[in-house]
């Protein structure tokens, strides 16, 4: 049985005092909800605030990237080291905002898993297909390539603090959502790519979330779904009532 992860990213919202508030208007809401793992990825100067706001109770802190080098001439990055010294177990990598908008490749994304998983540190990484490679019927091949390239030379023993968002590229903050079924099957087709990648046991085991405009609404019938092990939540991460709802579509 798979434990299911409810995380949210919130993107570039949300100020160290909004973090706060929000953090705790959601602690009542998701308190005794231990069936799942729930977790915000915040902005880097949230982070403290943030933890701050969820000490004692189920909710973990994690970031939205992370450099690959360990250190150096990279203005504006943050390392793995400076984020694990912070206490920060979970970053998310490969984000297709970050594909799209920020130069990321499957090469940097590579890089950047790596890198976060030699510190120690447990990495959603994200893919998904484009609306063009979905309606040319390609997604299959687009996301088993993304997960080959992605965890390039990633270890079988790494794979373990590895988890995938699914994340078809149409459904990300446009309010469309894969159903239920194309979510299931994707997220098969990635753990079948697990599967001829580093075996059965490896498949069965790895937490594999869909992610894309899932809400309130939505979320019960997509998390019923056998492959789909969680979500990871933009927009609706950001409204507590909300996102308790989708931690109580996962108990
Ligand atoms: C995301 O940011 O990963 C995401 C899925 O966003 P949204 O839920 O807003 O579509």
């Amino acid at each position: 049985m798979r434990r299911k992860l409810i995380a949210g990213n919130w993107k570039m919202n949300m100020t160290p005092s909004q973090a706060k508030a929000l953090i705790e208007e959601v602690k009542p809401l998701v308190a005794g909800k231990d069936n799942c793992d729930i977790l915000f990825c915040v902005p880097f100067v949230d982070i403290f605030a943030a933890q701050e706001a969820a000490k004692g109770s189920n909710i973990k802190i994690g970031a939205e990237n992370v450099h690959f080098a360990e250190k150096g001439a990279y203005t504006g990055e943050i390392s793995a080291s400076m984020l694990t010294e912070c206490g920060v177990e979970y970053v998310i990598i490969g984000h297709s905002e970050r594909r799209q908008y920020f130069g990321e490749t499957d090469e940097t994304v590579n890089l950047r898993t790596k890198a976060a998983l030699a510190a120690g540190m447990k990495v959603i990484l994200c893919l998904g297909e484009v609306k063009d490679q979905r309606l040319s019927g390609i997604t299959d091949e687009v996301v088993a390539m993304q997960t080959k390239l992605d965890l390039k030379d990633v270890t079988e023993e790494q794979l373990k603090n590895v988890i995938i968002a699914y994340e078809p590229v149409w459904a990300i903050g446009t309010g469309l959502t894969a159903t239920p079924e194309q979510a299931d099957e994707t997220c098969g087709v990635i753990r079948n790519t697990i599967k001829a990648l580093y075996g059965e046991k490896a498949a069965d085991e790895i937490i594999i979330q869909y992610g894309g405009s899932m809400n309130a609404q939505n979320a019960k019938e997509l998390l019923a779904k056998e492959n789909v092990d969680g979500g990871l939540i933009g927009g609706a991460s950001l409204k507590a009532k909300d996102f308790s709802i989708i931690v109580d579509c996962a108990q």
